[in-house]
């Protein structure tokens, strides 16, 4: 996945505001009272859409981007208890239904911005790029249609 320049930027701001603000977790909703939308939840999950959402996944163009949050702040899938288990299949298999991919870093991920465990979806269009130019930064680049 990748962000084109310009948004790779906000998406940059943003995260070093989130962490210079937050006393602990910088997860919206686990130590702050956020005033992101919730789209969807249940007794133990959210859903809220990534404020600056991937350009392309897969070498596709993305055209919706969320995230299922545990509202309990657990760092990896493992410390899921049995219900939020039941509780996250639900959801990750309601969007995956809608078309979303349904995806979450590994816990040794340097890609990995924030600690609080949480798992994308991200629906893309059906074209394939055709080229995609990557320079050194691997989330900055160019792309030619
Ligand atoms: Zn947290």
């Amino acid at each position: 996945m990748y962000h084109y320049r310009k948004t790779r930027k906000t998406y940059t701001k943003l995260n070093k505001t989130d962490k210079e603000r937050a006393i602990g977790c910088p997860f919206p909703f686990c130590d702050d009272d956020s005033t992101q939308e919730i789209l969807d939840q249940n007794d133990t999950m959210y859903v809220i859409a990534n404020r600056v959402k991937y350009d392309v996944f897969e070498g596709r163009r993305v055209l919706d981007h969320l995230m299922i949050i545990p509202k309990r702040h657990v760092e990896t899938l493992s410390e899921f208890t049995r219900q939020e288990w039941q509780q996250f299949g639900e959801l990750a298999g309601r969007y995956e239904a809608l078309g979303y991919n349904v995806y979450a870093r590994g816990v040794a991920s340097v890609s990995r911005s924030v600690k609080h465990q949480h798992t994308h979806l991200i629906k893309c269009d059906d074209h394939q790029h055709k080229l995609l130019i990557q320079s050194q930064h691997p989330y900055m680049m160019i792309h030619v249609r």
